[in-house]
């Protein structure tokens, strides 16, 4: 997927003017936000839960290198093989060599934002391979010609009007404007795809090194089909998706079905272990299992090492004031929100993506939610300052701060300055004490007016307590 992160600020203007957008959005409340807090509530143990799932991350993050080879040795001892992709475009390759490999002509896919990452649809297709994606959210995407804007439910942005009309014009039957028959609509599309595929292509939602399983978490089945029934599996996840043991799995899974749709356990969960069996009814003849790097190794032992904990559950987002505003399309890549505003500028690189770790308030309802304790706000933070380490703000923030610092190192002068700003703030707010245009700071008062202070500083207020007693 291409990196469209530098235009965030544009893209976040014309989204906050986007009514249908912005009535879209507000869905993430009801079974998001409440499904979680209502879920998370019922566990009388959630902290020690929360705190055992971020320290079997940590563990397999210190780990990394035993946990991936401990999963290829078992992986392939049960018939599967593993590639080991640095690059996006390497794992592109490897998928379209192999399905040259198998003679695929047809690909169904499950939902995967890794091969989002890699933008793996359109390297497919330009090996002259039909690409089906068969989760609802993706394939309508697919039908619309647009990136997902949601980790969980991609296609979040549009309303069910939206779907009827695309349904009406793509499959050009009677347009159906209720759910269930714009689904059974979709649903009777779909079916033929996955017999006829060739190759199923899937995510990870865990690879368990114990078993050398990859594990999928789905509410509609799709993940399971495309995985047993074409003759070729190709599961495609980041490295850091290792966890040691089943047990460990299974801890993370009383987390993220709560925290991603609010949900105690979602419908499906798809332990897939080696190739089918004599014995076996399904499964594929063959499995292939690609875990892709691109930017994750630099990460590991670095001040971002913990974002490698995450587990795509989206609950970060569905909390946050600014995702909650501007979508995720405004993000400009696959990632958007708390975590994207992280992940994006890590494995893109910072200096394309330089408005996203200062797309927060920084109130840390992202860190309070996030299921595996990521300190959301503390990396962006980081990453704000090496945006300034590496002299990537704008200059007037950068002239700001310097003339802020040096003033700072006057005391005196320092309290000069700030007996007359609180002078002038005062003033500009008149009669009314409300200041509706501040200089240099325009965008605080572009949509909104503040309190005027009271014309007094904070050290003067606080020498007045004090001779008052
Ligand atoms: S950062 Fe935390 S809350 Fe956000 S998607 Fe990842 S695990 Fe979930």
């Amino acid at each position: 997927m291409q990196v469209t992160s530098m235009n965030f600020k544009a893209r976040a203007g014309e989204k906050l003017a986007d009514v249908k957008l912005q009535a879209a959005l507000r869905k993430l409340q009801g079974n998001f936000v409440k499904g979680r807090a209502d879920r998370v509530a019922e566990l009388d143990n959630f902290e020690a839960i929360r705190t055992a799932a971020a320290e079997i991350r940590d563990r397999a993050l210190a780990n990394l290198d035993v946990y991936l080879e401990e999963f290829e040795t078992n992986a392939t001892a049960r018939g599967a093989v593993v590639h080991w992709a640095e690059t996006a475009e390497e794992a592109n390759r490897i998928v379209c060599e192999l399905a040259v490999r198998y003679g695929v002509r047809k690909a169904a896919k499950s939902k995967s934002m890794v091969s989002e990452e890699c933008a793996l649809n359109d390297a497919l297709e330009a090996a002259g391979i039909e690409v089906i994606e068969t989760d609802l959210g993706e394939y309508i995407l697919q039908l619309a010609h647009e990136p997902p804007s949601h980790i969980v439910a991609p296609v979040v942005h549009k309303s069910k009007e939206d779907v009827s009309d695309l349904f009406e014009e793509k499959h050009k039957l009677t347009r159906k404007t209720r759910i269930p028959d714009l689904c059974r609509e979709a649903r009777e599309i779909l079916r033929p795809h996955f017999l006829s595929a060739d190759m199923g292509i899937s995510g990870a939602n865990f690879i368990v090194a114990e078993t050398g399983s990859t594990l999928i978490v789905t509410n509609e089945g799709n993940g399971r089909m495309v995985t047993t029934l074409p003759r070729v599996h190709v599961a495609i996840t980041g490295i850091e998706k290792v966890v040691p043991t089943l047990e460990d799995a299974t801890t993370l899974l009383r987390l993220l079905p709560r925290h991603g749709t609010g949900q105690t356990i979602t419908n499906y969960i798809s332990v897939n272990t080696g190739v089918k069996d004599a014995a076996d009814l399904d499964g594929p003849e063959h499995f292939h299992i690609i875990l892709v790097d691109a930017g994750r190794t630099k990460l590991i032992g670095g001040d971002m090492q913990a974002m490698l904990r995450c587990i795509r559950c989206g609950a970060c987002m569905n909390h946050c004031p600014v995702y909650q505003s501007v979508g995720g399309h405004a993000y400009g890549w696959v990632y958007p929100g708390p975590m994207g505003s992280i992940l994006t500028p890590s494995y893109v690189g910072i200096e394309n993506a330089l408005d996203l770790p200062n797309a927060s308030t920084l109130c840390n309802q992202c860190g309070v939610v996030c299921p595996v304790k990521i300190p959301l706000p503390d990396l962006m933070r980081k990453l704000r300052e090496r945006q300034f380490e590496r002299g990537l703000k704008p200059w007037p923030e950068k002239l700001g701060l310097a003339l802020w610092g040096w003033t700072a190192r006057h005391p005196a002068l320092y309290a000069v300055l700030s007996r007359i700003g609180a002078r002038m703030l005062a003033y500009m707010g008149g009669a009314e004490k409300r200041i509706h245009h501040l200089p240099l700071g325009g965008g605080w008062t572009a949509g909104r007016d503040m309190p005027a202070p009271q014309g007094k500083t904070f050290r003067e207020l606080y020498s007045q307590k004090i001779r008052k007693g």
